[in-house]
């Protein structure tokens, strides 16, 4: 079989090396560093929750499955405040056969690094210089790049038609921590019996958000994420060096803008056995090209962050790298006599560009600005009427399905009205009603925040944790 070569041991070079290797294929690894070193050493590039479609992908290409192992991510809630303070929307829904989990990047790259040299694969632990991609370019049939947004991604230009930002949108920060209870009884503000991700949207300020994550050791804990607007009230982490201060900012801001979460996470602790369980940065979300050339002329191809980076804000990085690795994989396999030139690489990008870049890049960044009038019309409907609040909470699986009923109004309208048989105009005049009439009782009360009904769940979603 031709070889292989890999540059880039995170979670998506990983899978598509396991993969190919238990297709036969002659694969090679090239990591900076070991398993051990990814594992211990580093932190998590984020928190990485996956829906259904890509934890089915992992699987096909044989991967571990990790499902059962800690608590299902198997509903989303959120609470949409236009301005820090003042309630607006709130609501949620399981995610039945869409719903996924959130595992440990470092442990997936350590598993499948074990997996791929059981399989006889060739796994070298060197950091990869430009000249050095060139003589493995050389050496190899293909050699896919996938280390992250930085490594070698320069090789692959911003493709500026395509990339909606050229600056970082949100300040980013993320921590782990243990001590909130992952049996479905933290967040029963929310949805009872669930493990949801909780997102709490504010106009103007950002993002804050937590999701059940599996720990590389296999304890159960929580990633707690900060999406702060530049200059905004969340943008408090230039500062943060170690730990101790991240965990005393996240601490804070909830306190302050997240309260109606905060009896369920009061006992909340850093996991100082872990000092890499946590990050900041800032990023701007951009779509790079699909092939690369080296300095001999030696064709090579994109993968993961590096060939795009969303923001984290729908929770979509991870997963398109995995089902990236999917079609290529499949690619790889389908291709039958053709080489592995420019043409073929493009053309196998360009495929996944159209059915999963394009919409999900588009889903994502419709989060990060303003919503529109459109996105406003989707949230009302769906906080007035339950029948709406699966679809479009599923469609975090599916980005690219939420189009174009996310951004065109007739194409709205007919989407209410399907999922609920009543004209789109009653549906949101009902959800305009229900959040005026929040407004007016909490002004009333002089409180500021949500004080929306946890959902009712139907008794058959919480069937596992009878
Ligand atoms: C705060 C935050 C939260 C997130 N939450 C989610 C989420 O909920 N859901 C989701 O789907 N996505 C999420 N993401 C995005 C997701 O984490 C990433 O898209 C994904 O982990 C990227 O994986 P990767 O394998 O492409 O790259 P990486 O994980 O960056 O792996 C690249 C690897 O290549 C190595 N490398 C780099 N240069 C070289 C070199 N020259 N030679 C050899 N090796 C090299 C690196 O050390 C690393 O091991 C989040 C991101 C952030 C920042």
């Amino acid at each position: 079989m031709e070889q292989i070569s890999i540059i880039g041991a995170g979670h998506a070079g990983t899978l598509l090396a396991v993969g190919l290797a238990g297709a036969g294929y002659d694969v090679r690894l090239f990591s900076d560093k070991d398993a051990e070193g990814i594992r211990d050493q580093t932190s998590p590039t984020g928190t990485a929750a996956i829906f259904a479609d890509s934890v089915a992908t992992e699987i096909r290409l044989g991967a571990a499955d990790y499902s059962g192992q800690g608590a299902p991510m198997d509903a989303v809630h959120l609470f949409f405040s236009p301005k820090v303070g003042q309630e607006l929307i709130a609501f949620g829904s399981p995610l039945e056969e869409a719903a996924g989990l959130a595992t440990d990047v470092r442990l997936k790259s350590y598993d499948r690094m074990k997996q791929l040299a059981a399989l006889g694969g060739d796994i070298q632990i060197e950091t990869v210089s430009m000249d050095r991609l060139d003589q493995i370019a050389a050496e190899s049939a293909l050699t896919v790049v996938a280390t992250g947004k930085g490594g070698l991604s320069s090789l692959f230009p911003r493709d500026a038609a395509r990339s909606m930002y050229d600056a970082p949108q949100r300040k980013l920060a993320m921590i782990l921590v243990r001590g909130i209870a992952s049996d479905g009884t933290a967040f029963s503000n929310r949805l009872p019996g669930m493990t949801p991700v909780c997102f709490n949207l504010f106009g103007g300020a950002g993002e804050i958000f937590w999701v059940p994550f599996l720990h590389k050791s296999g304890e159960q804990v929580w990633s707690l994420v900060f999406e702060a607007r530049p200059g905004g009230p969340f943008d408090r982490w230039d500062t943060v060096t170690d730990i101790h201060q991240a965990f005393a900012t996240a601490k804070a801001l909830i306190q302050e803008f997240v309260p109606w979460d905060w009896p369920a996470m009061a006992n909340m602790e850093p996991l100082l056995d872990d000092p890499f369980s946590w990050l900041t940065g800032a990023f701007a979300p951009s779509v790079r090209t699909g092939s690369g050339v080296t300095s001999g002329g030696h064709p090579v191809m994109s993968l993961g962050d590096t060939s795009v980076s969303y923001d984290p804000i729908c929770g979509q990085g991870a997963g398109s790298g995995i089902r990236q690795v999917g079609q290529y994989f499949d690619a790889i396999l389908a291709r039958g006599d053709r080489s592995f030139d420019r043409e073929w690489i493009d053309e196998v990008f360009e495929a996944f560009y159209s059915s999963h870049i394009e919409g999900t890049y588009r889903f994502t960044n419709t989060f990060l600005e303003p919503l529109t009038p459109t996105g406003v019309r989707v949230m009302t409907a769906a906080f007035a009427d339950p029948r709406l609040r699966g679809p479009l909470l599923k469609s975090f699986n599916r980005p690219p399905s939420a189009f174009p009923w996310l951004a065109e109004k007739t194409e709205t309208d007919k989407w209410i009205t399907h999922h609920t048989g009543r004209s789109a105009a009653s549906v949101v005049a009902r959800g305009n009603a229900k959040a005026l009439g929040a407004m007016i009782k909490n002004t009333v009360k002089g409180e500021n925040f949500p004080r929306a009904e946890a959902t009712e769940i139907p008794s058959r979603m919480l069937a596992r944790n009878s």
